[in-house]
């Protein structure tokens, strides 16, 4: 049997019908950028994420840095960061201009710990930047009690938690505003990039619709130094259609995330903590353990993909070796990059693949 990592032709599959009536619309529409598919969807996903306002933009990086940007956060301002993520959720914050501070994670959830933060706040800190990783909600109430404290921005990186809940509510609504990603291997994903903001500030909004169309409200008056990041009408279009699901193919994670969980706790793997704040999305499922790499390679033997979220963390990337730091500065992240592995996971994940992963774990302890 061979088990990619990630299948991202069955979702066109099984949606294809739709998802070809969409592509037609819009090529038949003649109207390519910030149209009526945009703001459809914009609307249906603020209601789906219960917020007041969906800003879509150009992808999950972009919603990040415009909303540092339309709160005035930039040069010589510090925010801080999760040691354990993607180096988006870093570099968003070093376009807009200001330094990411890293805290360390929870070490049963992987998340961004709370208890960590206070250490990290200084005069310039200005916002806290949590990210929902592999689809898990961060310990939000005791962030935001941290942020109220000291007057910071709570800024959600929900690029990994499309749907997923903390004590009932949407991510993406948590904070004062949140970044959202539509890669195509995300919970919600494009058929090419995409993001989105969602916010309750009505303030805030306004500034990121216009910093996405180059500082414009209206054609050819522009009020500030804006960019181009927009969400285009057919990634809408098909995010619309896609949109629909998003509920059902969480719950069909949810059903592989559980048959892993129930089936593997006799193996000597850690598996995935999920606190009883929080309803996860399982954009992936992070097993750990000492022997990650023979276990990788005995999957791969075995025709099962997998992969590692993340094996550098970025305090150690190059990119960031000006920030000064050393193997050993962040311990948990870099102890986390040597024993986590990602197993294949998606709405189109079958019982008997999940069933033959499990075996060929089984087989390798
Ligand atoms: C995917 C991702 C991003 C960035 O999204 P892009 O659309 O690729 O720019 C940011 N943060 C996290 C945690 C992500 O997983």
């Amino acid at each position: 049997m061979n088990i990619p990592f990630l299948d991202l032709k069955s979702p066109y599959q099984e949606l294809k019908t739709e998802m070809d009536a969409a592509y037609k619309r819009v090529m038949e529409s003649g109207w390519y950028i910030l149209g009526s598919e945009v703001e459809a969807f914009e609307q249906e996903f603020a209601d789906y994420c219960n917020v007041r306002h969906c800003i879509g933009v150009g992808n999950g990086i972009e919603a990040l840095h415009l909303i540092l940007r339309a709160y005035g956060i930039g040069k010589n301002d510090e925010v801080i960061v999760p040691t354990n993520t993607y180096i988006a959720t870093w570099l968003a914050v070093t376009y807009a201009g200001a330094t990411p501070i890293p805290v360390e994670p929870d070490q049963k959830t992987y998340n961004l710990d709370p208890v960590k933060i206070e250490a990290a706040i200084t005069n310039r800190t200005k916002a806290i930047m949590p990210v929902h990783l592999y689809g898990q909600p961060a310990d939000m109430d005791l962030i935001l009690d941290i942020a109220e404290k000291y007057g910071l921005k709570v800024i959600e990186d929900a690029a990994q938690a499309h749907g997923a809940l903390y004590k009932g509510k949407r991510a993406g609504s948590l904070g004062d505003a949140a970044g959202f990603s539509f890669y195509p291997g995300k919970n919600l994903g494009a058929i090419g990039d995409g993001g989105a903001v969602t916010t309750n500030d009505d303030i805030i909004a306004k500034s990121i619709r216009s910093l996405r169309n180059y500082g414009s409200h209206k054609k050819y008056i522009n009020d500030v130094l804006g960019f181009n990041s927009r969400l285009d009408e057919l990634q809408a279009a098909f995010l619309r259609v896609k949109l629909k699901y998003l509920d059902t193919w969480n719950v069909r994670r949810r059903e592989s995330a559980k048959r892993y969980t129930v089936e593997l706790k006799s193996s000597r793997l850690i598996l995935p903590y999920i606190p009883e704040y929080s309803n996860p999305v399982w954009h992936l499922y992070v097993v750990c353990t000492e022997e990650r790499d023979m276990l990788q390679r005995h999957l791969s033997d075995n025709g099962i993909g997998t992969l590692i979220h993340y094996p550098i963390p970025p305090h150690l990337q190059n990119a960031y070796s000006e920030l000064g730091y050393e193997r050993g500065d962040c311990p948990i992240a870099e102890e986390l990059a040597k024993q986590v592995l990602s197993l294949p996971m998606g709405p189109h994940i079958s019982k008997e693949q999940t069933e033959a992963i499990i075996d060929a774990i089984h087989r390798f302890f």
